[in-house]
């Protein structure tokens, strides 16, 4: 619609501005407002004649990114919050400009090549074979699914005479499993965890095969083991969930969106020890790798199941797969794909892996800080230990609404973003410390007010 004339110049220079003062200086929290709101500010911004760039640029900048909670701040602690690395944030400008395709080798074997580095990285702290490799994908909930059905379309080949299928996971995991069940039209077997909340070999291998003798036509064709609940950061027992697993030949899938990231610390790497039998795994560098979103690593022990599973047939296709080269696309259930994985890469590339462990060290070593701060807290108790870097407290005497009223109070006093989840039915409060920016002194500004 432009050259790049002057006008495109001056509107670069003022989105180069905008970019860098955010990329330079602490963000400040903002948050939401109504629809009513916002189209009292903005108006109809879609008109025939257009607004020009730096009208819309001056909307965005004054009105709509101050409706939108900066998910990096450091007082940013709920759900999970992403804590993106400055140099990813940078690269993540160039792969917007460069307009670069990372579906095909063909199209783009630079960018696959630089994603494949970063994925094997992955693979290799999680001691998977050299053969092993994936994707990029949007999500930790596609890279879910996207394993599940190369799960069940393997074992299709293996088994005929099968009513239902069926995947088994534990009762505490992340709420896409049951998704990618619902998505897939089959059973889901939840297994209740120990009193930790960590799922045992014995306890799946007591519920497969009574599930199994209950039901002779059906068949688990997957069991999913979490390495770090979303919630309190539990990591299953994934040793003796992978033997009871492999034993019965069924496919064996680790859920890390965002735990995994932990297999770069060496202080907590013994716990996910048993990681190396999975047949795939996920974890989402824009959780605890410093990475902007969206992009979770998904990665099969044999990628040519994953290929059987997704790669799409089409005349016009046909051509990108003649010589065996590595299609991102095959992978996962997408076609067209940015390479989000290249700000992942470039961070890793250009900070080696020795600032990654110290990073995510960095933030376990804060969690450890919280849970201190929490347990001489007069008012609050710990919930539990934190296993990696989520610190789950409770406020005594409180019951949920006052949670919620104080999460809000919190928000709009611009002090900090966290909010109420629970726990056995009751209301806890969470602390999930994926920022190294995160200082003690942020989290004593937010306990100040319990
Ligand atoms: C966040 C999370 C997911 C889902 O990942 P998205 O990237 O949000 O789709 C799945 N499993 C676990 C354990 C998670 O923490």
């Amino acid at each position: 619609m432009h050259e790049f004339n002057a006008e495109v110049e001056a509107l670069a220079a003022e989105v180069m501005e905008y970019s860098l003062y955010r990329l330079k200086s602490d963000p400040p929290l903002d948050g939401p407002k109504s629809p009513e709101e916002l189209f009292a500010l903005a108006g109809n911004t879609i008109t025939p004649e257009g607004l020009g760039g730096p009208a819309a640029m001056e909307l965005f900048r004054e009105v709509l990114a101050k409706a939108c909670i900066s998910t990096d701040h450091p007082r940013y602690l709920a759900f999970i919050p992403s804590a993106p690395s400055e140099y990813a944030n940078l690269f993540d400008l160039v792969v917007g400009a460069t307009a670069l395709y990372g579906g095909s080798w063909l199209e783009g074997a630079g960018a696959v090549f630089a994603e494949n580095q970063a994925l094997r990285w992955i693979s290799d702290l999680a001691g998977l074979p050299q053969s092993a490799g994936g994707v990029f994908v949007q999500g930790g909930t596609i890279g879910n699914l996207s394993a599940l059905v190369a799960a069940r379309t393997h074992f299709r080949e293996k088994r005929s005479g099968v009513t239902r299928w069926v995947v088994a996971a534990s009762s505490e995991a992340h709420s896409s499993i049951t998704a990618a069940a619902n998505v897939m039209d089959v059973e889901i077997l939840l297994i209740d965890p120990d009193k930790h909340g960590s799922l045992q070999g014995e306890a799946v291998a007591t519920a497969i095969d009574s599930y199994h003798a209950k039901h002779p036509t059906h068949q688990i064709f997957a069991v999913v083991a979490t390495a770090g609940t979303t919630n309190l950061g539990i990591i299953d027992n994934l040793d003796s969930v992978g033997d009871v697993v492999q034993e019965r030949g069924i496919w064996f899938h680790v859920d890390g969106a965002y735990g995994l990231a932990a297999l770069c610390a060496p202080k907590v790497r013994p716990l996910f020890k048993g990681v190396e039998k999975a047949d795939s795994l996920i974890v989402d560098p824009h959780k605890w790798l410093f990475a902007p979103f969206d992009a979770c690593a998904l990665i099969y022990r044999n990628p040519e199941l994953g290929k059987k599973a997704h790669l799409q047939h089409a005349a016009y296709l046909d051509t990108l797969d003649d010589d065996g080269e590595w299609n991102p696309s095959d992978y996962a259930i997408h076609l067209t794909r940015r390479a989000r994985g290249l700000p992942f890469w470039f961070s890793l590339a250009a900070h080696g892996t020795n600032e990654y462990e110290e990073a995510v060290e960095a933030t376990m070593e804060m969690a450890r800080i919280a849970a201190d701060l929490i347990r001489n807290h007069p008012n609050l108790e710990l919930v539990v230990e934190p296993t990696l870097s989520v610190v789950a407290f409770t406020r005594k005497g409180w019951a949920a609404p006052a949670y919620q009223i104080w999460s809000d109070k919190l928000l709009e006093d611009q002090i900090g973003f966290v909010t109420p989840s629970a726990h056995h039915g009751q209301p806890i409060l969470r602390f999930a410390i994926v920022n190294p920016w995160t200082k003690k002194s942020d989290l004593e500004a937010i306990l100040e007010t319990l």
